[in-house]
């Protein structure tokens, strides 16, 4: 193992809600019980960034007793290196200008078994007309990935072996940004993360990322996609459903540590109005008992 790392890679678009700190603490416990570094990586390419949230989100995960290796790595800082990979990709042939826009690509007629969301592959058809009259709109292009698969398979701790859909799919965007899932994979592999823990919401992406790790040469990561944190009619909780951040909770009387043993009860790891440390969960920690279900947070 030695130099083998788990991670959490918030967004600092805002404070992490009950969902957010419930997965990163899962992330840190994976991580820290099969003695793995545990790493911070703050995924702050977007627009949606906003200053001094990477700031307050450490300082709640610290609130809950979770701690981190350096380096902490900011996405911002890597820019060059992302750069760098894509034009590899390019000169290797396997990327391609894309001039559609979000709504071509809703409307595009698609063939019948096409997965649905999946580029209809628009911007690899034209004629040299047509692509003249695009490049003419003086709209800067998205760069896109030339995949040779229709599917992928990873391996996930909890769901097995799950296949899902690969398309040619964006790896910079029209704007400049690198796009997510080009990031996400040059840097879990470019900081020995093998071992990468998140929300449900993202497995349908897992299968893109690791096809891309292996067309760039890496080991794909092993997986666990953990149950989500839920509101009262079963969708994803987020920051519209009321008091869900420590701050908040902090206001109504709710302390970190309240938040803590209730995560460790919903994880079957702490008992009824037992209080628990971080350190306590991390000596009792079995991903065989992990419930399966979503977690509601009322
Ligand atoms: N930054 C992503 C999020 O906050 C997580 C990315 C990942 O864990 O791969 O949803």
């Amino acid at each position: 193992m030695g130099d083998d790392a788990g991670r959490y890679a918030p967004s600092p678009s805002g404070d992490l809600h009950v969902g957010n700190l419930r997965t990163a603490l899962l992330a840190w416990l994976f991580a820290r019980s099969t003695g793995r570094r545990f790493l911070m990586r703050m995924e702050d390419l977007d627009d949606r960034t906003v200053d001094g949230a990477d700031a307050r989100q450490l300082a709640d995960l610290a609130d809950l007793g979770l701690d981190w290796d350096p380096p902490m790595l900011y996405q911002s800082s890597r820019r060059d290196r992302y750069d760098a990979v894509i034009d590899s990709l390019t000169a290797a042939g396997r990327t391609f200008d894309c001039y559609c826009t979000r709504r071509e690509i809703l409307e595009a007629p698609r063939a019948p078994h096409a997965p649905e969301g999946a580029y209809p592959g628009t911007c690899l058809r034209l004629t040299d007309d047509e692509l003249a009259r695009r490049r003419e709109t003086g709209r800067p292009p998205a760069i896109r990935l030339r995949t040779d698969v229709d599917e992928f398979i990873v391996d996930d701790g909890r769901h097995g072996s799950y296949s899902g859909t690969v398309d040619d799919f964006v790896l910079r965007r029209g704007d400049g940004t690198p796009a997510y899932n080009l990031a996400v994979v040059v840097d879990d592999a470019e900081s020995g993360v093998e071992q990468v823990v998140r929300g449900d919401d993202l497995l349908a992406s897992a299968p893109r990322q690791a096809y891309l790790a292996t067309l760039l040469g890496y080991e794909p990561p092993a997986y666990w996609h953990v149950p989500l944190v839920v509101n009262a009619q079963g969708k994803r909780l987020s920051k519209r459903d009321g008091a869900v951040t420590l701050t908040d909770l902090a206001a109504q009387g709710v302390s970190a540590q309240d938040v803590l043993d209730a995560m460790a009860r919903s994880l079957n790891l702490a008992a009824e109005a037992e209080s628990v440390t971080a350190a306590q969960l991390l000596d009792r920690f079995d991903p065989a008992v992990l419930p399966r279900e979503p977690w509601v947070w009322v």
